[in-house]
């Protein structure tokens, strides 16, 4: 597990260039418009919505695949709109776009909610789209049950798998820049795609097993202990994809970094001893705890209002692997013992207009009207509660 975090890519950093769009409104009709813009030096058409827009001409523009696209005013040549609402790419649709976007060598794997779009072996697409519908039906009736208006995605979710790390790397590189080259998946707040690569080619695996090929073959190689952070690396990507198409969360709004991260922390401790169902949910995630509880013990620990204020200490390099660990904690914590209370915040959250940060005032006073004015009163009891953990 020792490095787990480490390997978590930057999605959310980007955030901060959308931010800079000012005074964005959205417009009072919805029509589908199709944009030439200049996208990487290069003329590109894009059809869509256009979700908020600026005074000088600047929108933001979500196409028929679910991309989101921020585009300034000069970087668009011309617009023309036809009064349509903008329906969503069908599996079909998705599957045709994606496919012609990756070029020769790719294939496609459709289930219920995912297109798979892949160029290693068809079982191990099958595989991934079986673990992420599980995972999202789960998802789905936890946070139903615990009172959050979640539903299933209004259209299909892309998933991308590579065969090997290296053509991974390269797809990955063009979004994250090469700091993104640790990362073994990432969800794209952007494209709205998970991306990621075949675990089972991967030599250190491989060696203590050596099968590769069926679906029981993969479920053995991926549930030996060396795999576990690898896959939980997936489960963690695919929640926040889940989360941000399934209602509870709403992309590129001011979400806190630690509750985004604390969600997908949550959910990550995999799952793989059911076809069925998914028992992972809500398990103590022990590579978090007993990194918590070490930076706790030895007064490393930060006071709870630098979490919630900012996201400095989950986007500093330095900091982000403990910050990571006390995200999980506090995401443990509430949503064990003041269930109500988080999932009435987060419905709140989910309100928050795109594009619009938050200060740190805010932040706090939000989180302080549903989980408790006094924060010391709530740190008490986390401390009391939090150290009956094995
Ligand atoms: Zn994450």
């Amino acid at each position: 597990m020792e490095g787990m975090t480490s390997l978590r890519p930057t999605h959310c950093a980007s955030l901060a260039v959308c931010l800079l769009f000012a005074s964005l409104v959205a417009p009072e009709v919805s029509a589908v418009e199709h944009v030439l813009a200049n996208i990487d030096g290069r003329q590109r058409e894009l059809t869509g919505q256009i979700v908020l827009e600026d005074s000088a001409g600047g929108v933001l523009l979500e196409t028929d695949e679910g991309e989101l696209w921020l585009l300034s005013a000069d970087n668009i040549h011309s617009r023309t709109s036809d009064n349509k609402s903008l329906a969503p790419l069908d599996k079909e649709q998705l599957a045709e776009r994606l496919l012609s976007e990756m070029g020769p060598g790719f294939q496609v794997h459709k289930s219920k909610n995912y297109v798979v779009v892949f160029n290693t072996t068809r079982t191990y697409a099958k595989w991934c789209s079986s673990l992420l519908e599980r995972l999202q039906k789960a998802f789905i009736v936890y946070w139903n049950k615990k009172g959050c208006d979640v539903h299933k995605p209004v259209a299909p979710l892309a998933v991308l798998v590579f065969s090997d790390r290296n053509s991974y790397l390269r797809y990955a590189k063009k979004e994250l820049g090469p700091g993104g080259s640790n990362a073994i998946g990432y969800y794209s707040l952007f494209t709205n795609r998970i991306a990621m690569y075949d675990l089972t080619g991967m030599q250190e695996l491989r060696r203590q097993n050596s099968k590769r090929g069926t679906m029981h073959d993969i479920t053995a190689l991926l549930n030996q202990r060396a795999a576990v952070p690898l896959v939980a690396t997936i489960v963690h990507e695919a929640t926040h994809q889940i989360s941000y198409n399934c209602g509870l969360q709403t992309r590129l709004a001011d979400n806190p970094a630690w509750l985004s991260e604390g969600l997908a922390m949550f959910f990550e401790t995999p799952d793989l001893s059911s076809n069925r169902s998914w028992t992972g949910i809500g398990k103590v995630n022990y590579s978090r705890w007993d990194l918590f509880r070490k930076n706790f013990n030895s007064g490393k620990e930060k006071k709870l209002e630098e979490l919630l204020a900012s996201d400095d200490r989950l986007r500093e390099p330095r900091t982000t692997v403990d910050a990571y660990a006390a995200s999980w904690a506090w995401t443990y914590f509430l949503i064990k013992w003041h269930p109500e209370e988080y999932a009435a915040y987060l419905n709140m959250l989910s309100e928050k207009p795109m594009l619009k940060r938050d200060d740190p005032q805010t932040r706090l006073a939000d989180f302080r009207k549903y989980l408790g004015e006094d924060l010391r009163v709530l740190e008490e009891e986390f401390i009391r509660r939090m150290s009956r953990i094995d």
